[in-house]
Order: structure tokens, then C-alpha cells, then sequence
């Protein structure tokens, strides 16, 4: 079976990633299956130079194909925030709630029709001794109000997405794996993957 390394500690990210490279015959492996991984420090300025970077110098450190994504919410009455700060927003420690509570707050008064957003997905793939493949995927909807749902991770719940009639948090796995920005990006991928590896 082909191997490949999907450069994350983001537990939820693995879930979908594992199933949707089980569908290609693909074992995923992930940073928490290794040790002494270096931290890549995600300093650019966009998607696509966080995500090229760190597939770049795991892929390196281990001599194996990886696929390393850089993902957010890009929220239009916010100038694009949070954009690749996503997973910080509100502070150093990642937390989901705080994050989703701080774009709810940012946006008190936007009335409905302002409140369009998407999830964006740059998703690198560095194979040694090939030049890295560069995709993208995103995914349009709307913050809600409040948060909804108990599926999905970041800002799922706050992210209702019009063609579903349901936030991304109410979405089964399948359902997200439908029609998610890393779903798409993946798909975009595939042909590629299969080709290269
Ligand atoms: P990254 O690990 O730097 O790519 O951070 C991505 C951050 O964007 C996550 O921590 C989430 O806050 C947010 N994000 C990315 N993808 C999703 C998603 O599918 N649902 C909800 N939030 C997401």
C-alpha cells in the first residue's frame, strides 16, 4: 500500500484526510505517529507559502512524500479575517470556541445579508526529488449568529453553508467530505497523486 505523510497534529484534520486517501489505497501517516518532528513556524503571508513550507521541510526530515495543508475563514466583512491567522484568532492557544466567539463578536450588527465567508484550503505536496504541487479548494457560506451543530472542528459551528441548509457542524462526515474546501482541494489532487506517486 502507498504511504504518505500528512504533515499535522490536528487530529480532526487527520480524521478527513484519512478517509479520503483510504478511498485512493492510501496508509496515512501523521505527525503524531512520529518523533522529534521540527516546528515549522507558519510566517507567510498566504495559504499557499504556509502549507508549501511546511510539506517542504517534513518531507525533507523524512525522505517521504507529504502533504501538508494551511487552511482558514476568510470572512468578508472582516477584511478577510481571520484568514491564515485562523487557528489563533483569539490568542497562542488554539481555542476553537474563543475563536468562533471572537469572529460572533467582530460581527455584532453585520446585518445577514454582509456575513458571506469561505473556508479556504492550500494543500502542498512535496515528493523528494520532484518540484511540490500546489491546489486549492474553497468552500462559500455564512456566519450564523450563534453556533450550531456538534460535528467538525474550528469554526464548523458558525459556518452555515447555504446549499445544505445546515451549519458545516450539522454536516455528517460524508456530507462535509462533499463539499469541504480540503475535500475539494484533495479531489484537485488526486489525479495528480496517482500519477506521481
Ligand atoms: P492551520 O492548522 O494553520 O491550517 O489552521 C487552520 C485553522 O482554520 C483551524 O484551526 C480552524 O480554526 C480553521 N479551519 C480550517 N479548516 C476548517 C474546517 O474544516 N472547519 C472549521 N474550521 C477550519
Amino acid at each position: 500500500m502507498k504511504e504518505i505523510l500528512i504533515a499535522t497534529k490536528n487530529k480532526g484534520k487527520i480524521r478527513e484526510f484519512e478517509e479520503l486517501f483510504s478511498q485512493f489505497g492510501f496508509r496515512v501517516k501523521s505527525l503524531l505517529n512520529l518523533e522529534s518532528v521540527i516546528d515549522v513556524v507558519e510566517d507567510g503571508l498566504t495559504f499557499r507559502e504556509n502549507a508549501t513550507k511546511k510539506a517542504e521541510t517534513i518531507a525533507k526530515q523524512y525522505n517521504i512524500a507529504t502533504l501538508a495543508d494551511d487552511s482558514g475563514l476568510i470572512v468578508d466583512a472582516l477584511n478577510g479575517e481571520p484568514g491564515v491567522f485562523s487557528a489563533r484568532y483569539a490568542g497562542p492557544n488554539k481555542d476553537d470556541r474563543a475563536n468562533m466567539e471572537k469572529v460572533l463578536h467582530e460581527l455584532i450588527g453585520v446585518k445577514d445579508s454582509e456575513r458571506a465567508a469561505r473556508f479556504h484550503c492550500s494543500l502542498a505536496l512535496a515528493i523528494p526529488g520532484h518540484s511540490t504541487i500546489l491546489v486549492d479548494g474553497t468552500c462559500e457560506g455564512k456566519i450564523t449568529h450563534e453556533p450550531k451543530g456538534e460535528n467538525g472542528f474550528g469554526y464548523d459551528p458558525i459556518m452555515y453553508i447555504p446549499q445544505k441548509n445546515k451549519t458545516m457542524a450539522e454536516l455528517s462526515k460524508e456530507e462535509k467530505n462533499e463539499i469541504s474546501h480540503r475535500a475539494l482541494a484533495l479531489k484537485k489532487m488526486k489525479e495528480v497523486i496517482q500519477s506521481v506517486l
